[in-house]
């Protein structure tokens, strides 16, 4: 069987290896199809191609695009992008602008909390200067040593209703969907489990994404709890979605997420790259 894994990140967004060094961590880890999906940017799919090209891995081109929905921040990966095609490129830029200030903004709040400095020590660990994401903040509050890990920095001081959280209006869910068939690739809801949705809430949010056009959920990745991936193959058959599988890897050692983890998918649920020339 195929070790397929359709979701991680390269220093071009928030993970902290290169994208080639991305692709190589992958084959060493048993993958054979590997998408690389960094957040709104599609910089480091030209390295990566080469890359896997030159280690004997499929390539599939991607994206992971940050989306408002519900006013809840949700992930839309779009899968076999034509990373050249102005439509997403234009939304991708427009996406990205707003970070930089957001930076500022959560610096302000980190330092009346009583994080001086935030700001310059986040970019310390920013590959792309268009991309400074809370990741960043975090692994330097980690490096000030207030917090053991990244996970414990998000629990205390980035997520919602924490002292460095400021909220932000990202891409509309029909944005993000219509990019991503303008570029001729699939979209896929990242990580479902990871919104904290009522039912009826996913009920509109998966009939929406349908409607513009959605083709699958992610149901295996490195943010769902194994009765996680039971949850979402049942949504993915009830809404007529075909099922992904990723990682979401962004750094040796950070976290659980890395390559060759993950079981395969459930048997129940029809794979995306199902009709893929793989
Ligand atoms: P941003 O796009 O700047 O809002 O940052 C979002 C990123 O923060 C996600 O892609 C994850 O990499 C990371 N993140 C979000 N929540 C957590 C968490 N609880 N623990 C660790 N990393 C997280
Ligand atoms: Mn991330
Ligand atoms: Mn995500
Ligand atoms: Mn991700």
């Amino acid at each position: 069987m195929l070790n397929v894994d359709l979701h991680c990140h390269s220093y071009v967004s928030d993970g902290v290896l290169a994208p080639a060094a991305v692709a190589a961590r992958a084959k060493s880890r048993g993958v054979d199809v590997w998408a690389l999906t960094d957040h709104d940017e599609v910089g480091g799919i030209a390295e990566a191609r080469m890359a896997a090209e030159q280690f004997g891995l499929k390539f599939v081109a991607g994206v992971e695009i940050s989306t408002t929905w519900a006013g809840e921040t949700v992930h839309i990966v779009g899968l076999n992008i034509d990373e050249k095609n102005p439509e997403l490129l234009k939304g991708l830029h427009e996406t990205r602008s707003g970070r930089e200030r957001r930076a500022r903004e959560i610096s302000a709040e980190l330092a009346a909390a009583g994080i001086p400095g935030a700001y310059e020590g986040a970019l310390k660990y920013v590959g792309n200067p268009d991309l400074i994401s809370r990741t960043h903040f975090a692994r330097y509050i980690v490096e000030r040593g207030l917090c053991a890990d990244v996970h414990e920095v998000f629990r205390n001081y980035l997520a919602e209703g924490k002292p460095g959280y400021v909220p932000h209006r990202w891409a509309t869910l029909k944005e993000s969907v219509t990019w991503i068939r303008a570029a001729g690739g699939a979209a896929v809801i990242a990580h479902p489990g990871r919104y904290a949705f009522s039912d009826l809430a996913f009920d509109e949010l998966f009939k929406e994404f349908k409607s513009y056009g959605g083709t699958a959920i992610e149901v295996v990745t490195g943010s769902h709890t194994p009765e996680e991936y039971g949850i979402f193959a049942k949504a993915a058959n009830r809404y007529g979605f075909l099922a992904s599988r990723g990682s979401d890897f962004h750094a040796p050692g950070e976290s659980e997420m890395d390559f060759g983890r993950l079981p395969p998918l459930p048997g129940s649920v029809t794979p995306v790259w199902h009709d893929w020339k793989i």
